[in-house]
């Protein structure tokens, strides 16, 4: 647990709420609609795909794919101050939505579009956890 967490933190919405509760669990956690199907991220109350309201919180698989990422070379922002660079990746999920997170425990000059990966969770303060993403 980190003892001072000096970035940006989340701040819930009630539609989003399940999602970062099943991260403190340390379960990866996206809409499914019970009308049509479809998966979604990021979280609303309504299906992108039919509208439907009739939805489920489904635990998804972790797994994915770096669908696109950039490198942050310089420091925007102070919390990250000794971590650049750094990447932000667009992460394809096994079931279709994609999520901005971040890469770790690979170089940033290794990162390539379309590598697998799988989510690990980091529990930056006692009520937030970050889901990120790790090569498979
Ligand atoms: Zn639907």
């Amino acid at each position: 647990m980190a003892k001072e967490y000096t970035k940006p933190l989340p701040h819930p919405a009630p539609e989003s709420e399940p999602f970062w509760a099943a991260a403190r669990a340390h379960k990866l956690k996206i809409q499914k609609c019970t009308s049509c199907g479809n998966h979604w991220f990021p979280p609303s109350e309504h299906c992108p795909e039919c509208l439907s309201a009739d939805h489920d919180w489904i635990e998804a698989s972790g797994r994915g794919r770096v669908f696109s990422f950039v490198t942050y070379q310089r420091l925007y922002n102070k919390g990250w101050e000794g971590e650049v660079p750094y990447v932000v990746a667009l992460i394809e999920l096994e079931e279709g939505p994609r999520l901005l997170s971040n890469l770790t425990g690979i170089a940033p000059e290794d990162v390539v579009c379309d590598m697998a990966v799988k989510v690990v969770f980091d529990d930056v303060t006692d009520e937030v956890t970050l889901p990120k993403f790790t090569p498979a």
